[in-house]
């Protein structure tokens, strides 16, 4: 065993840890950070630079977290925190429209052909919610299908069968969802478009949209298979329905213009949140006018938030936008393949069975030696592995995302540096991968 280069131990975020446990439920404002997929004590970080974190105690930290994909340029990068800066001494809300979110509206239209209108909201749950009920209103239709293993954050009806903390927590369903919201939503094995024709013919004029990931990442990275969403715009066609593409996690992170740069698939509604606010609570839906018309104050389906646009929010998604070139997105995809190889080839090393996923920039590790096609595929991996494959890491100074149901994230910071400190760390944590068990 070579040396941890860390001791095991966190007392300043344990210490902090036990003061958040009396005050806030498990002590964290999010399950997943709480660590308990992975045991141990949950990092308290301090500060954010580049590719680094800083806990609580003082030592730092690759990050493969990037706040779960915002920060896409690195940690307080500093166009992005002048931007920041210059808007708050502006002031932080004005409750009336201003021209930040104008321009934040027009960069995304700009970026995404099938996006003609967007609406802001403050996270990717609000844009997701709001774009069920547009889609209801519209189609006027109560039903909607979602698949297992997708997160489209903690909307009530979509919480059934989901990814991310769901996954990680193995909930089966959320007490305080009431049947009604349940009995709506249909759950279908992802990737399987036999099981979304069959609901349709089950379901004649009911169904008001299909909503998926552009490209799962909460349930691990699992991307479509070619023609899967192709496949759902076109039943959705040709059952009244609407596609919804929720592009929370990949917009503006798998290329310029998100997963639908990727693919070309047009969806009728979309969700953004995550890259598109600089680390700021910034998200948004928005697609097709003719949809989008129905929204208040233009048309009758209510949607609303004091803090929607808000101007210091605007400001950071608006400069990290601007910054995010095409040079940018060769950059992270370039240090992204990078990590993915080195990755494989310490696991493959040490003869750990593992499937490496992708979707552009976005990559995971399942501890299987299957392909992962969906939720059932991903629960099928030896979570054990992953287990300590992380702790092995965050001695050695990286950060992962605490859960085998995750993206990793890397960014344009992600420098040789910090590349180096992963490839050095990556051989003890493939050999502790290869002896956990069960
Ligand atoms: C993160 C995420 C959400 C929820 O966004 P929040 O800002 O956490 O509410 C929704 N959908 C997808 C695909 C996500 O990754």
């Amino acid at each position: 065993m070579s040396e941890l280069a860390y001791p095991y131990e966190a007392p300043a975020s344990q210490a902090l840890f036990d003061r958040a446990a009396a005050v806030t439920p498990g002590g964290v404002n999010s399950p997943v950070r709480a660590f308990r997929a992975v045991g141990g004590t949950p990092r308290f970080m301090v500060s954010g630079s580049g590719p680094y974190l800083t806990d609580a105690d003082g030592r730092e930290y690759v990050d493969l977290v990037c706040s779960w994909g915002p920060m896409i340029l690195g940690h307080a990068h500093p166009e992005v925190i002048a931007a920041v800066q210059e808007a708050v001494a502006r002031g932080t809300s004005f409750g009336t429209p201003a021209e930040g979110e104008v321009a934040l509206a027009e960069a995304m239209v700009e970026r995404v052909a099938p996006l003609e209108e967007v609406r802001l909201v403050s996270s990717g749950t609000e844009a997701t919610m709001s774009a069920i009920r547009l889609a209801r209103g519209f189609t006027q239709r109560t039903k909607v299908i979602k698949f297992a293993g997708c997160y489209h954050g903690h909307v009530d009806s979509l919480l059934a069968a989901a990814g991310s903390g769901v996954a990680t927590f193995a909930l089966p369903d959320t007490p305080g969802v009431t049947g009604a919201q349940a009995r709506d939503t249909i759950v279908l094995p992802y990737n399987d478009l036999e099981a979304v024709h069959a609901a349709f013919a089950a379901h004649p004029g009911e169904i008001a949209c299909v909503i998926t990931e552009a490209s799962p990442g909460n349930m691990g990275v699992v991307p479509p298979l070619p023609g899967f969403n192709q496949g759902l715009k076109d039943a959705c066609a040709a059952n009244g329905a609407l596609f919804v593409s929720d592009e929370v996690m990949t917009g503006f992170r798998t290329s310029r213009a998100g997963w639908y740069g990727v693919e070309g698939v047009v969806p009728d509604l979309m969700t953004f949140g995550k890259v598109m606010g600089g680390g700021f609570p910034a998200a948004a839906f928005g697609g097709r006018p003719d949809v989008m018309a129905h929204l208040a104050p233009a048309g009758p389906v209510y949607q609303a938030g004091t803090l929607s646009g808000n101007p210091v929010a605007t400001a950071a998604g608006l400069a990290q936008l601007r910054l995010l070139d095409d040079a940018a997105y060769e950059k992270v995809d370039a240090v992204s393949a990078q990590i993915q190889g080195l990755v494989t080839e310490a696991l493959a090393k040490e003869g750990v069975a593992h499937t490496l996923q992708t979707a552009s920039n976005m990559f995971s590790v399942f501890f299987t030696d299957r392909p992962v096609r969906n939720y059932e595929d991903a629960k099928a991996q030896e979570s054990f592995r992953f287990t300590a494959f992380f702790h092995s890491l965050l001695s050695h100074g990286v950060y992962l995302p605490p859960s085998s149901f995750e993206s990793w994230f890397v960014s344009t910071a992600h420098d040789e540096r910090a590349v180096q400190r992963i490839a050095d760390a990556l051989p003890a944590a493939a050999r502790a991968a290869a002896e956990a068990t069960a």
